[in-house]
């Protein structure tokens, strides 16, 4: 299959050769070379063996270009052997592997059709809540799935790579780990595949899996995804206390920060949907309380300043232009690195010949001498 891609670290013809699937008697052998950087160890925490980088690799370099073998194996009860060859074709080992390495093939159009994605050598490589390595889908032919492996941190020599199989398996069947034992502090403390996530780790590791994946959670869960993008000075930074816009850069008093267009959106497609957005490919869930401004039949929708805090003394304050566009310029002198705040309640106010509709309220924390202490917008 020709590859458009011109991708420097692609062009290792090797790289890109399916696994060879031979057949010894009724045992069906996967053929896979273990790329360089890379051992399988025995595993020291529990039983099996992991995957350990014996180089480093920096935060989103290619790791390698994998392979897996789509096979049907309902005959032989998901059981194949993998040889593991080293670069130089010289045999390392041969495992007899069950259905724990192999999964379901999520992006099969014919449920009639039982193929599972096979994997040779990096099918040893374990999970972890707090992966360090993603898969992103290179192409696919009817026997053979390409996917490229990338850190998604810095990797030391010795470390062990590993993955989040929830990124690519969906319901999990027949391979949940009920105690996950990945020992990451952000441990889940089990893994059921994508669909037993929560909603919350599901928008968090959206960006990493793939479109079919993304579809079946979309329609799974009601999510209708909205694409923003964040101007030139601004950013978002999430901690404890949620997602907030900051700037990346100062602004003096009276300088506009940026120019917003809100959607708006019938109330009727409001009801009973979750919304996600999209600001340049990472995603955040949106609270229809928190995040929305409600109109006379639709919802107003700010896209990346959905996450502007409030406070009862801002540092920038709105002003609309139309009927949904708006430019916040800065009140006070601000920092790289501030938080942009502006007075919900201002902001409610100065929406031109537009009544609020909206009656959410909370107990405000922005910690002003002059605080109301109490906000309804
Ligand atoms: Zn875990
Ligand atoms: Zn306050």
């Amino acid at each position: 299959m020709a590859l458009e891609n011109s991708d420097p670290n692609l062009n290792q013809a090797a790289d890109l050769k399916p696994l060879e699937v031979t057949k010894n008697g009724d045992t069906t052998v996967l053929i896979s070379t273990i790329p360089s950087g890379f051992a399988i160890v025995e595993n020291e925490t529990f039983e099996g063996k992991k995957i350990i980088a014996t180089r480093a690799f920096l935060k989103g370099e290619l790791l390698y270009i994998g392979h897996a073998a789509l096979l049907d194996l309902s005959a032989i009860r998901h059981k194949f052997t993998v040889q593991i060859n080293s670069q130089d074709g010289e045999f390392l080992s041969k495992h007899q592997n069950d259905d724990t390495h192999s999964v379901e093939d999520f992006l099969l159009q014919n449920p009639s059709e039982s193929k599972r994605q096979c994997y040779g050598w990096d099918g040893f490589m374990n999970h972890s809540c707090d992966a360090n390595a993603y898969f992103p889908l290179l192409y696919r032919t009817p026997n053979d799935m390409c996917y490229r492996a990338i850190a998604l941190r810095d990797i030391f020599v010795g470390d062990e790579v590993t993955c989040d199989y929830s990124l690519f398996d969906y319901h999990c069947t027949g391979h949940e780990i009920k105690v996950c034992a990945c020992g990451s502090p952000k441990c889940r403390g089990e893994m059921l595949g994508f669909q037993g996530l929560d909603l919350c780790d599901k928008v968090d590791i959206l960006h990493l899996v793939e479109r079919e994946i993304k579809d079946k959670f979309m329609k799974d869960e009601n999510v209708v995804i909205h694409k923003s993008h964040l101007p030139q000075g601004i950013g978002l930074v999430t901690n404890n206390s949620g997602t907030h816009l900051i700037a990346t850069r100062r602004f003096g008093i009276g300088e506009p920060l940026f120019i917003n267009r809100a959607e708006l959106i019938p109330m009727d497609e409001v009801v009973d949907r979750k919304f996600c957005l999209e600001i340049d490919g990472k995603y955040a869930l949106l609270d229809a309380e928190q995040h929305f401004i409600y109109r006379d039949g639709y919802a107003e929708m700010l896209g990346f300043d959905s996450f502007m805090d409030h406070s009862c003394e801002p540092n920038c304050e709105q002003q609309y232009l139309s009927k949904n566009e708006y430019v916040v310029r800065a009140k006070k002198p601000i920092l790289a690195g501030d938080k942009i705040t502006c007075d919900y309640m201002a902001l409610e106010n100065s929406a031109i010949g537009m009544e609020n509709f909206g009656t959410s309220s909370f107990d405000c924390e922005c910690g002003e001498t002059n605080c109301k202490g109490f906000v309804v917008c």
